[in-house]
């Protein structure tokens, strides 16, 4: 391992490459061990002890150096899974496209991946590749050089470790990492094809970090944005919450429509976008989200996938209602028309897409507030949200505002101000708009119908 080491070293020093690969002092950078997590360190020096190299790589380094806090700690090493295997009590082995080890530490698991070759070198059941060019199996190993040049940007391929404490770093990662550029390794067009998620993560950490893409690195996104038709929507749902639900949901969204993305992940939503009010609904409800984030406080994609695909129900139930469907069943046409194409492209799990539903059906019944149909609405365990959703959806413009303050009035009042409150809409002839929402097709009462 060490004569490969030396020997890639003198290889990349040929004039031109000369700064590569640079091995950085611990003088030299701001990394610190104390930064790192317990169950980390313990992983690194069991693997140390046993003979093995260990470093953290990918987002612990790369978060680390620009002073944030790495949401957890990868550890890359030339011990094989089955090796690693044996040093932590506990551990499994998982993934099948890239098999890694979870090594249990306390109640913390870290990823241990053993470092990767080129995969052009492995057999076929280690390294397989489709008809596109996607990587469908990469598990040949190699060396730490062979496992920099396979990771996707040179900001996610800087390797620390506590062994000298040194950053080592084969693909100018420390440079792009003052310049605030993701900068992918080796040809961009190929690593997108290899692996087409590359196309989102790249926009990912750029909103997130605040960096620019760098122009070769965003030039073939456009062309090669619909290979994600090729990834699994259940992959791409996961994708999908890191994108939107990490806390900078509003800038990712903004720079996936502006690299051509959006619309491969969202069809529905952004066939809207031309409409002010669901630009404005999508914008709003993404910063709100941001918001929670920053605030600590719960997040549910319900909410958000409800306020993306909302647009493109409400339009379908009116256009399905103006064919004479009464406004109920409309809606749920539509949402089942609308969940259905998205699900061609991002999953919803059950457990999201149910209260998704019952935030829409809940805006059909928001204004129906006469007797105790208020109270009981105020007692559904999808109020909440569906009265949030109300908020943004009289915010952006697209219902006139009104009965948003209706409904925050009525949950700071104590019963009798309850009561009085819907007896004051009964006064005024509102509080039962069943036969307005019904679009104008009202039912005849029973005795008006036999009398003809
Ligand atoms: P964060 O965890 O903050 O979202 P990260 O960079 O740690 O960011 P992970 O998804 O945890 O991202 O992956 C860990 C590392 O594995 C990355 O930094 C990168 O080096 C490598 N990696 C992950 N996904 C890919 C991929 N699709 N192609 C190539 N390398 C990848
Ligand atoms: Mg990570």
């Amino acid at each position: 391992m060490l004569n490969s080491l030396i020997s890639s070293i003198k290889r990349w020093r040929k004039p031109g490459r000369s700064s590569l690969p640079r091995i950085v002092a611990r003088s030299d950078h701001n990394l610190s061990r104390r930064d790192i997590s317990r169950a980390a360190l313990t992983v690194m020096k069991r693997l140390q002890e046993a003979g093995f190299q260990a470093y953290i790589v990918g987002g612990g380094v790369r978060d680390l150096l620009l002073g944030g806090h790495p949401k957890d700690f990868d550890v890359a090493t030339d011990a094989t899974p089955e090796e690693a295997k044996k040093l932590f009590r506990g551990s499994r082995i998982v993934g099948r496209r890239f098999r890694i080890l979870h090594a249990r530490i306390g109640r913390e698991i870290i990823e241990v991946t053993t470092f990767r070759g080129h995969h052009s070198e492995g057999e076929e059941h280690e390294a397989q590749q489709s008809e596109h060019g996607m990587l469908l199996r990469d598990n040949v190993y190699g060396d730490l050089e062979s496992d920099a040049v396979r990771r996707d940007f040179t900001v996610n391929a800087l390797y620390y470790t506590t062994d000298g404490f040194e950053i080592h770093d084969y693909t100018g990662g420390m440079r792009d990492i003052e310049q605030r550029k993701i900068r992918m390794i080796g040809d961009p067009a190929t690593r997108y094809k290899e692996d087409p998620v590359r196309m989102l993560r790249a926009v990912r950490f750029a909103a997130k970090l605040d960096f620019e893409i760098e122009d070769k690195t965003a030039a073939p996104l456009e062309e090669l944005a619909p290979l994600l038709r090729n990834i699994a929507p259940a992959r791409l749902f996961d994708e999908v919450l890191k994108l939107l639900m990490s806390g900078y949901g509003e800038r990712t969204f903004e720079l996936l429509q502006r690299h051509h993305l959006w619309h491969h992940l969202f069809p529905d939503n952004a066939a809207m976008l031309d409409q002010p009010a669901a630009l404005e609904l999508s914008h709003l409800a993404l910063r709100n989200t941001d918001q929670r984030i920053r605030d600590d406080k719960r997040v549910t994609p319900a909410f958000l996938y409800a306020a993306l695909l909302w647009p493109a129900v409400y339009s379908e139930q009116q256009r399905i209602a103006g064919k004479g469907t009464p406004p109920v069943p409309a809606l749920a046409q539509a949402a089942q028309k609308v969940t259905g194409s998205q699900l061609a492209h991002t999953a919803i799990p059950k457990r999201f897409s149910i209260p998704m539903r019952e935030i829409w059906d809940l805006q059909q019944r928001l204004p129906q507030r006469g007797g105790s149909r208020a109270q009981r609405l105020s007692e559904h365990p999808r109020f909440r949200a569906a009265y949030d959703f109300l908020l943004l959806r009289e915010e952006c413009g697209e219902i006139p505002p009104g009965l948003g303050q209706w409904w925050t009035d009525f949950q700071q009042a104590d019963g009798e101000q309850r009561q009085e409150m819907v007896r004051k809409l009964q006064r005024n002839g509102g509080g039962n708009k069943r036969r307005g929402s019904r679009g104008g097709r009202r039912r005849r009462p029973r005795a008006e119908q036999k009398s003809q």
